[in-house]
């Protein structure tokens, strides 16, 4: 382990906004990276990285979301889900620098689950969340006025998706609701109707559906969709009373792209297929779906397949095609859902150029690219959090 230079921070100015071409500069938080990105046509990329990394030694902890291409998977410590990487980050105490190859909503969980002395970094800033991005602290505020002047808010208990801002976090955290997962929203909305008699779920309305459909057994009609963009969120007074399930209009775009079609198609296809999804895909692709669960209960159902098994796999690309490379010698026979191609464009434009740019800089003492979310937001997150975790 080499000792790192002392610390030259620098901010990164705000200047590309590349995907939303500057409609929601607040939300879209499109940034360049300062200094000399490497090209990635570099063929020296994989040595500079392996370089960089050995100068930093144990002051670095780089994390790998199940979703992050090959290229960057390699370098990571530990891969996972976010929830999982930001506690295995917080496990790790002694790591001053936590590389956070994942998406925004992820690094800042990060910040708020680690210790005052680790920094998180996000090796692009543009690497955002389409559905985190589709709720806003102002937006949310706004839509809890409205079930105020409906005479329910008392009675509505917030659950949020991991996959939320820091700020919606905190919300939640302030009106006593709780974050849950992909792996524990069936537990989370079990408890919040112990708290109270209607949950507003956010951002992920499919979600949010599904779990109250598919695992408590309620009714397409207990839900109704809470549309931002519209006044009253485009529902009646008496919609939001009579609803046990309001949902807040975001989705993945990744996942909300699997349709019915592509059961079918697939199915037509290759006969035997299991299909297996993730729940953020639309409640009629789960309902057709043979099973349903999270990265992590895709990842342990496909290890636990028997040899000779065929499954089609409706969650992002890249996992799909690692998991398919992983299970091929095994004899298990795994494709992707849909025809297309369903990448997360966020995610992967954390690319080898960003990871070796961000840990040249920090070996060279330069930090960039630091995450850090403000001590008020982060006090009401981590209740919500923590409310999470004690979950019975
Ligand atoms: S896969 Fe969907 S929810 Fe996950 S980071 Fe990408 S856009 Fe966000």
């Amino acid at each position: 382990m080499t000792t790192a230079q002392p610390l030259d921070v620098t901010p990164t100015p705000l200047a590309l906004l590349l995907l939303g071409r500057e409609a929601d500069p607040r939300s879209e938080r499109g940034v360049e990276c300062p200094g000399d990105l490497p090209s990635p046509s570099d063929p020296d990329l994989v040595a500079r990285a392996r370089a960089a990394k050995e100068r930093l030694g144990d002051k670095v902890f780089v994390l790998g979301h199940h979703y992050q291409r090959d290229e960057v998977i390699q370098f990571a410590d530990v891969t996972g889900d976010s929830f999982k990487l930001a506690r295995d980050a917080a496990a790790r105490p002694a790591a001053e620098y936590i590389v956070f190859c994942g998406v925004h909503f992820m690094a800042e969980s990060a910040d708020i689950l680690t210790g005052d002395a680790q920094k998180v970094v996000l090796p692009d800033l543009a690497a955002g969340c389409s559905m985190a991005d589709m709720a806003t602290a102002e937006q949310v505020a706004e839509c809890w006025d409205v079930l105020t002047d409906a005479g329910i808010a008392d009675r509505v208990v917030p659950v949020s998706y991991m996959n939320s801002s820091a700020d919606i976090k905190a919300f939640t955290g302030r009106h006593g609701g709780t974050i849950c997962t992909s792996s524990n929203a069936e537990r989370a909305l079990e408890w919040a109707f112990g708290q109270g008699e209607q949950v507003l779920f956010l951002p992920d309305q499919h979600l949010g559906r599904n779990t109250a459909v598919r695992d408590l057994g309620m009714s397409l009609d207990d839900c109704v969709v809470y549309n931002p963009h519209k006044p009253g969120g485009g529902l009646t007074t008496e919609e939001l009373r009579a609803a046990k399930m309001i949902l807040w209009r975001g989705h993945c775009s990744v996942h909300g792209r699997f349709s019915l079609e592509s059961v079918e198609d697939v199915r037509a296809r290759i006969p035997g297929v299991n299909v297996l999804v993730h729940p953020e895909c639309k409640n009629e692709v789960v309902a057709a779906a043979d099973q349903v669960g999270s990265t992590e209960y895709i990842i342990r159902t496909l290890e636990a397949a028997p040899a000779g098994s065929k499954w089609a796999i409706g969650t992002e690309l890249n996992l799909v095609q690692r998991l398919a490379n992983r299970f091929a010698p095994e004899g298990k026979e795994i494709t992707f859902l849909d025809r297309t191609v369903c990448f997360c464009s966020t995610m992967n434009r954390i690319d080898l150029p960003h990871l070796v740019w961000t840990l040249e800089s920090l070996a060279d003492g330069k930090l960039v690219n630091q995450i850090t979310v403000d001590p008020e937001t982060e006090r009401f997150a981590k209740l919500a959090l923590e409310q999470m975790l004690a979950l019975p």
